[in-house]
């Protein structure tokens, strides 16, 4: 794997079985995240896109390849190390934002670090835990719709309290699945130009996935997911190099 990159996925296989049918969905995945960069793996409806960021989140494993996170193995690593992984190491947001529809924004951003944090831990660093989780709330310009409870927000407000609170770590790498699907082309670039923010700013990795070639096209990188495989980018842009578009990443989103 490369030794500078963030995250990288060797060989990667994966099928389900549907009714004793063997169905494969990735069939021999290989891609590099470099830090800093902002990937683009785009892809028909069904080519398996979801199911390899479940893989690189190890929120599932592979059948067969490996998963590397900054040259480490994390894909056949311990229950406690890939639940330190993505408790702390990844950022994940998702199409339908996956908030809990009884607490505020604030208490959403706060929930996975009070959940994480023994009760001890969590009495005695509340105030700081609370100030971070405001502070995140600022940071994706939703600080004024602290007290909303997902019902009393708009789309594109829930996207933002998602990311939120997949900021609270300070992760290194944002896996996003379908970030703008749900969303209107308007709110969709809000919330591209608000993960392009986060990448120029903090030098977030960020790994973008999209059905919409014209999202993917605002990124530094793009991967076609095609036939199980990442094809080179370069199909998509009829060059053999994958696209690396001039800054500000997403600009063209
Ligand atoms: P994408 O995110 O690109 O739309 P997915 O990764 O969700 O695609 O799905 C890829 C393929 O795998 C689809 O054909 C889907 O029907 C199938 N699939 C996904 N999850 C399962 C599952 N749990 N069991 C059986 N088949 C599945
Ligand atoms: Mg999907």
């Amino acid at each position: 794997m490369n030794q500078s990159s963030v995250l990288s996925a060797r060989s990667i296989y994966k099928s389900y079985h549907k009714d004793k049918i063997e169905v494969p969905v990735l069939r021999g995945v290989d891609v590099d995240f470099d830090p800093g960069v902002v990937t683009a793996l785009v892809g028909r409806s069904g080519s398996g896109k979801s199911t390899l960021m479940h893989l690189l989140a190890t929120l599932d494993r592979p059948d067969k390849g490996e998963v590397y996170f900054r040259g480490q193995r994390i894909d056949d690593a311990p229950r406690a190390r890939r639940d330190a992984f993505r408790n702390q190491d990844i950022g994940i947001i998702f199409q339908f934002y996956h908030l809990l529809p009884e607490l505020s924004a604030l208490e959403n951003v706060l929930a996975p670090t009070m959940i994480s944090c023994s009760v001890w831990n969590y009495f005695t660093h509340r105030k700081e835990v609370r100030l971070r989780a405001e502070a995140m709330l600022d940071r994706v310009g939703l600080l004024h719709r602290a007290k909303h409870k997902p019902s009393e927000m708009s789309g594109g407000e829930m996207q933002r309290t998602a990311i939120a609170r997949a900021l609270m770590t300070d992760p290194s790498l944002l896996l996003a699945d379908e970030p703008t699907g749900n969303l209107d082309t308007e709110t969709g670039r809000d919330i591209l130009k608000l993960l392009s923010q986060l990448n120029q700013d903090d030098g977030l990795t960020i790994v973008m996935i999209t059905h919409d070639d014209s999202i993917a096209a605002g990124a530094d990188i793009c991967h076609r997911m095609k036939d199980g495989m990442l094809e080179s980018a370069g199909e998509f842009a009829n060059s053999s190099e994958p696209i690396r578009t001039s800054s500000p990443a997403l600009s063209a989103a």
